[in-house]
């Protein structure tokens, strides 16, 4: 490792160099905020106008990012705007849902860019595995060795980042290592609300709150604890798992194996069973159309209105018992308390705390919809790559590279 050659040496950094740490926080700044300005940065961080440009010049020459001129405005110096490089680092996510998976790439500014999408032909374990491993090869191929990371968002309890089970998807515990193609990616598996929750705390609805919760329905429920910005799993990543309360009716079986899960109480599977219909194949799908049919047929409202209520129910002890500066709600939760707004408030505020109700924490919509599991399972491992090591493994497979 001391053989460094003299261009190699010229772009190190050594840990505990400051301008190591100076380089990092220059570019969670971009992270944070792409398009901003190297004279808006070098404020932020109190870096001289001197140092911030050795800096990104540095980060320049390590493809870690981008400089293009500002427009001028006002008297200020000429500056630059800060972006990430164009043959930069870049992590494959994947969402990996019931009904099926996206395949997404994102460099440093955190923002996926999809390139595959397709529903499950097979939901089956092996080759539902085997279709995306194709996409995730396929984004491998196309970004070689700038590839740094492949993070998977799985509709699944992950234990010790390994899929421990998934009612949604059928599955006991499945191996995703045969997601990632070349032995040198590192493998992350989080469970797909956590991650939405982590995006959420991150860049949407509950950014800026240091302690928010949240909620998503999907089939079942699901969600997360996130304190400043990182969620609260538990000693083996397998917590959060708050469908799996006893909310719900001790006298039905989960597919988890426990009784009375909240799981059963809240999504497609509860209307259907309120309205005498069938177990639907696809509870999400049964449980967005009774919400748009709520107006016009009585059957449909009454139903609705009974999950909404014990949603909120849930909801509220959950608030009780984990003190949240603001609750989001993805997925179907949203629609659900907006098909059916008074019975939802009633019920959050009976089941509050006295002493909370005067000042409950606000009950919002998640702001990345759809795209929450994705944009977290970006961030997490931008959060690794983003670190003195992953800097520098990377300067050093570039500068082997040259
Ligand atoms: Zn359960």
């Amino acid at each position: 490792m001391s053989t460094a050659s003299p261009a190699s040496r010229s772009l190190s950094f050594r840990t505990r160099d400051s301008r190591w740490r100076g380089a990092l926080a220059v570019l969670q700044e971009m992270r944070r905020e792409p398009g901003v300005t190297r004279a808006a940065v070098a404020q932020r961080l109190g870096l001289s106008s001197g140092s911030a440009t050795e800096i990104t010049a540095r980060l320049r020459e390590l493809a870690l990012l981008a400089e293009t001129p500002a427009a001028a405005s006002g008297r200020g110096r000429p500056t630059t705007v800060l972006g990430p490089h164009p043959d930069g680092p870049v992590v494959v996510a994947v969402d990996l849902r019931q009904e099926d998976y996206r395949c997404a790439v994102a460099a440093l500014d955190g923002r996926p860019e999809v390139l595959e999408a397709e529903a499950h032909a097979d939901r089956a374990a092996g080759r539902a595995v085997g279709t995306v491993a194709r996409a995730v090869r396929h984004a491998c191929d196309r970004y070689g060795d700038r590839v740094r990371f492949v993070s998977v968002a799985v509709a699944a309890t992950v234990r010790r980042g390994r899929v421990a089970q998934s009612a949604a998807l059928g599955w006991d515990a499945v191996d995703l290592g045969a997601l990632v193609p070349h032995p040198g990616v590192p493998l992350l598996v989080g469970n797909d609300a956590t991650l939405a929750g982590v995006a959420e705390s991150r860049c949407g609805a509950a950014a800026g709150t240091a302690v928010a919760l949240h909620v998503t329905i999907e089939v079942g429920v699901g969600g997360t604890l996130i304190v400043d910005g990182r969620p609260v799993e538990g000693m083996t990543g397998a917590g959060g798992e708050f469908g799996h309360l006893p909310f719900g009716d001790r006298g039905l079986r989960c597919p988890c194996g426990a009784r009375g899960c909240w799981d059963l109480a809240v999504d497609g599977r509860a209307i259907a069973r309120h309205l005498g219909d069938p177990p639907p194949r696809d509870p999400r799908t049964y449980a967005r159309a009774a919400l748009g049919r709520v107006a016009e047929d009585a059957a449909v409202r009454s139903a609705v209105n009974r999950v909404a209520g014990d949603f909120a129910s849930g909801l509220a002890g959950l608030v009780n018992a984990l003190d949240p500066g603001v609750v989001t709600l993805g997925g179907l939760a949203e629609p659900l308390r907006a098909a059916a707004a008074p019975r939802f408030a009633t019920a959050l505020r009976d089941g509050l705390m006295r002493f909370r109700r005067a000042d409950p924490p606000p009950v919002v919509a998640a702001a990345l919809g759809e795209d929450g599991a994705l944009h977290g399972a970006v961030a997490v491992a931008l959060d690794r790559f983003l670190t003195e090591e992953g800097l520098a493994a990377w300067a050093s497979a570039r500068a082997g590279r040259g």
